[in-house]
């Protein structure tokens, strides 16, 4: 097969990418066992079972790339802060890098079953020090749909935990494994299939080959250790999910630096807007400001598609300022006004009031809130 991940040739790109890129849940079933080694390394073959019923269809794209839901199947059988560092390195990664929204990471429940999500299995049976710290799992797309199975697997041991003595290179190792298995979530089939590749350890997968070779990949079996996206992996993304390319921007306080940001990646309606350390090109902070004519705007979340707007079209000073499906509304409704330094404060019709950090807070996790316009520091916005 070819590939999946890429450099950035678009010229290369046939007119039907998703159809051909994209791998269906039934797919890359097996667990893949190699994906930790280094590069070079030559272990037992991979498992990956290639089946007929490798369907590759454009339905199987995850309708909305920003909030991929994720849940966890054992959750007893990882510990809170192993838990942690693996969703945070998820996060993080395809956040920053290629405008991804992995959400949830809580246990499974109906409303995962419910729908297309990524359901992980943290198989407690492997010992780390075999050197396989942590192996493959499935692959899934937005096809998906109801069941009550596992759709991931990430082997971990019996303790739940990276051991007490853990080298930076076993963690590195784990990371890279769990990002790569994310990386088939979205469709990214393996870089060392390519009829181009110099990886000797070929799965034998069909696929199509975007730009060129890329040894580094994530997705490829030879890629050096502790790999995380390249360049050539986010172009790949980017190519079967052309909306995350330009997501928006952040905006922030141009006194205390925080960053607007919807909790948790939470896309219910209602959600609050509040501030917080900015992570760059993760898609709870981006924004998208949509002109509606006569000086008045919108401002969409970039990972909700959802408006800026204050909450019960309140008019009073302190009234809290949500997200909430746009509807055109004049709490919904914005003028910006220019403030000194290049800032802005933002102005909502419904009241003529303010958005406003209040008592000018530093703490991350406030909600923001409007107030008088009276141009302070917790009224500029850049
Ligand atoms: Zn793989």
């Amino acid at each position: 097969m070819r590939q999946l991940s890429l450099e950035e040739h678009p010229q290369a790109l046939t007119a039907e990418p998703f159809k051909i890129l994209l791998a269906s849940p039934m797919v890359l079933a097996s667990v893949i066992a190699l994906s930790l080694l280094p590069a070079g390394c030559v272990r037992a073959p991979s498992v990956h079972s290639e089946n007929s019923s490798y369907i590759r269809t454009e339905s199987s794209r995850w309708p909305n790339p920003r909030a991929i839901p994720v849940c966890i199947m054992n959750i007893h059988d990882i510990k809170p802060n192993l838990l942690n560092d693996l969703s945070t390195t998820v996060r993080t990664d395809y956040g920053t890098k290629a405008g991804v929204g992995y959400v949830g990471w809580e246990p499974c429940s109906d409303y995962y079953f419910k729908q297309s999500s990524v359901r992980v299995y943290f198989n407690p049976s492997q010992n780390w020090s075999d050197g396989n710290g942590s192996t493959g799992g499935n692959s899934l797309d937005g096809a998906t749909g109801a069941g009550t199975n596992a759709t991931m697997t990430i082997n971990i041991d019996a303790k739940g935990e990276y051991p007490q003595n853990a080298s930076e290179e076993l963690k590195s190792r784990v990371r890279s494994t769990t990002l790569h298995e994310f990386g088939h979530v979205l469709g990214l089939m393996h870089e060392g299939d390519r009829h181009d590749s110099t990886c000797d350890r070929k799965t034998g997968a069909p696929g199509v080959n975007i730009g060129s070779y890329d040894p580094n990949s994530l997705m490829n079996y030879c890629r050096p250790a502790g790999q995380t996206l390249t360049q050539g992996d986010v172009a790949g993304i980017h190519t079967l999910y052309p909306e995350l390319k330009g997501a928006g921007s952040q905006r922030k306080n141009s006194s205390n630096q925080k960053c607007w940001e919807i909790p948790e990646f939470s896309s219910d309606p209602g959600a609050p807007l509040q501030q917080r350390d900015c992570a760059p090109g993760v898609p709870n902070q981006l924004w998208r400001t949509q002109d509606l004519g006569n000086g008045e705007f919108e401002i969409r979340s970039s990972l909700t598609n959802t408006c800026l707007d204050v909450a019960g079209a309140d008019l009073s000073s302190g009234a809290k300022v949500i997200l909430w499906p746009c509807s055109g509304g004049d709490n919904q409704r914005v003028r910006l006004i220019d403030q000194t330094g290049g800032g802005k404060s933002v102005q909502f019709k419904h009241s003529g009031k303010c958005l406003d950090v209040p008592g000018s807070s530093t703490e991350n996790g406030i909600q923001l809130q409007q107030w008088d316009c009276n141009g302070s520091s917790a009224q500029n916005f850049d």
